[in-house]
């Protein structure tokens, strides 16, 4: 789709207002906003009948038992120092939590407004701490954070309890600070049209899910959820990365149009050749799937795929809402490696981190991306790492690969073997049936790649996660907008220890599978290509755009091209050279701007 094409002339108009954004999710989209408030577990307002009323103030309810239990069981003091302040600060949050008045403004605005339990907090509690804040006794007007931190509380609880019945209309355009992969996940069957946030980047995982599942996304749009409201008929442009808030019909008219034109290229986009991929110069290139959800393989067959290069088998957590059972996992990893077939499933032990595992007070960490998370997570939840290898092996029948995430020594692999062989010898005695599976170990941590020689001597394959690899080599947070400009995926460091690792595996004789999302992105893969990747596993939607790339150049331009890189010094200089070697020699392929300016995301 041009882009050109989207830049639609409509005379400005006073209401008519156009935000920048950042493109994150290819498409166009027309609808209402909904907009979703909370931090833990997100929600929004649902309008419901008369019949619902019941069941909304039934789930109030429980959340108050909940989290008065949660409040009586943290304000036991485990330690001696902090005794006294901590039982008081928490005597204080169950005083509010009980407090009588509160309960029944909150169970007449549910009944009176029909509307859900936590729409119903979150308007009762905002009105509480609004007039507390004008207090003009200051250590009173404090305690506007104890209510804040109650309600907090409360809406988490609520997460705990049966979700509400409800869904929103199904053209509604989803708007958030920061969308968690989990509410996306619990809203798809309300089949939203687009995204609008105003935290996250490329690599988040909520945009890497609304790529795969075609759904329009922007973000970097600062303060959006005080400038739209529930029901606002907004506009999403997810290639030029804009939103246009109270869009004339002229707008309307134009957009709609191109959101036809857009679908109707897309189906012949899908049409693409079978068979082997090759280089112009005959290097087979074997292209994979990332999936979160299984059903996309059938598109990503279709399109080209062979197997499954990266299944995030942590996105489980989502469909069970928790911890799935031993047997839940074995039915869902046979169905995966059932569906794909020959071509074989590699599915990533949980990506996880604490909070997922233990209860709110014992998982707050400061810094979860460097905390208890991934494959040290599992090694030191042992319980439930040895029910995924369980249910993994007896799954393995069907030919499965494991990857462990986030390796960061090969001890962990080591110790991860061990587990394995205590496993089968267990299921062996017990008479239960298990497969022989391949162990992987992905590769995104720095320390990984200064130690991938003793790691390739433990593993049967590798998989490159790019995006985690980015951020930890170069210390920039891949979900914080603020720093999305220096997510610098061309930085000479990255490009170095790509080159590491491809070459010790080729040394050792085992296949890279480079997952992350600069796989999927047709400006890299010569790159990645250049630099010895012959394998590449990416989100459905981009198969069809890399694999015509891949068709269309050589290998030895590709190796010519990293020579060249090789030599730059900065980030900078690799794309200016990388852009004038593309103009030079595929402009036909790379029309217009390659490598656009840092405010905008590219691909
Ligand atoms: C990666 O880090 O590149 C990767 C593929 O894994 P995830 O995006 O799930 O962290
Ligand atoms: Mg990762």
């Amino acid at each position: 789709m041009d882009k050109k094409k989207l830049n639609f002339g409509s005379k400005e108009k006073k209401i008519e207002e156009r935000l920048d954004a950042r493109a994150v999710s290819r498409g166009v989209a027309i609808g209402k906003v909904v907009c979703l408030h909370g931090r833990k577990r997100q929600f929004y307002r649902i309008n419901i009948n008369d019949s619902q009323i019941i069941h909304e103030v039934r789930r109030f309810r429980v959340a108050v038992k909940l989290a008065a239990g949660q409040l009586a069981k943290i304000s036991l003091p485990k330690k001696k120092e902090f005794t006294e302040t901590r039982a008081d600060i928490f005597a204080a949050h169950l005083l509010i939590l009980e407090d009588k008045s509160l309960h029944s403004k909150i169970e007449t605005f549910i009944e009176q407004e029909k509307v859900n339990a936590e729409w119903a907090v979150k308007t009762v509690t905002e009105d509480y701490i609004a007039k507390q804040k004008i207090i003009s006794d200051e250590r009173l007007r404090e305690r506007y954070i104890d209510l804040e931190d109650v309600a907090d509380r409360l809406l988490t609880a609520l997460g705990g309890s049966a979700r509400s019945a409800a869904v929103f209309e199904k053209n509604s355009i989803i708007v958030a600070k920061e969308l968690k992969p989990s509410t996306l996940i619990e809203l798809i069957e309300s089949q939203p049209q687009a995204i609008i946030t105003e935290n996250g980047g490329w690599t988040s995982h909520s945009f890497i899910l609304a790529r795969e599942m075609d759904l329009p996304a922007v973000t970097g749009v600062k303060r959006i959820l005080r400038l739209v409201h529930n029901g606002d008929k907004v506009i999403v442009d997810g290639f030029a990365g804009q939103v246009i808030l109270k869009p004339e019909k002229q707008t309307v008219e134009n957009y709609k149009n191109a959101a036809d034109d857009f679908h109707r290229l897309k189906s012949v986009a899908a049409e693409i050749t079978k068979g082997k991929l090759k280089t112009l110069d005959g290097r087979e290139i074997i292209i994979r799937a990332n999936l979160d959800l299984p059903k996309g393989y059938v598109q990503a067959k279709r399109s080209g795929a062979r197997g499954v290069g990266l299944y995030r088998s942590e996105f489980l957590f989502n469909q069970f809402k928790g911890f799935p059972s031993e047997q839940e996992q074995i039915k869902a990893y046979r169905k995966i490696a059932a569906l794909v077939g020959a071509e074989g499933v590699r599915i990533r032990t949980f990506d996880l981190s604490i909070e997922h595992l233990a209860d709110e007070s014992e998982a707050r960490e400061k810094n979860p991306a460097l905390g208890l998370r991934a494959i040290r997570l599992g090694l030191s939840h042992p319980k439930e790492f040895r029910i995924q290898l369980r249910a993994l092996l007896q799954a393995s029948a069907n030919d499965i690969n494991v990857v462990l995430p986030m390796v960061s020594d090969v001890a962990e692999i080591i110790q991860t073997k061990m587990i394995l062989q205590q496993e089968k010898s267990s299921l062996r005695k017990k008479k239960i049936k298990y497969g022989d599976l391949r162990l992987g170990a992905m590769i995104e941590v720095p320390s990984a790649v200064l130690t991938i020689d003793e790691i390739v001597e433990e593993v049967d394959f590798l998989c490159l996660g790019t995006n985690d690899l980015v951020q930890y080599l170069l210390a920039v947070d891949r979900d914080n907008e603020s720093v999305a400009e220096s997510f610098r995926t061309l930085h000479p460091a990255v490009l170095r220890a790509l080159k590491i690792v491809l070459r010790a595996a080729e040394k050792k004789g085992i296949s890279v599978i480079i997952c992350g999302e600069m796989a999927g992105s047709p400006v890299y893969v010569p790159i990645l290509l250049g630099l010895g990747a012959t394998e590449l596993s990416m989100n459905v939607n981009s198969i069809v755009r890399v694999s015509r790339v891949v068709a269309a150049i050589a290998l030895e331009e590709t190796r010519e091209l990293v020579g060249k890189l090789e030599l730059c010094r900065t980030p900078d200089e690799v794309e200016n050279a990388a852009s004038e070697f593309y103009r030079k020699n595929w402009s036909h392929l790379f029309p217009g701007e390659i490598f656009p300016p840092k405010k905008k995301y590219k691909i």
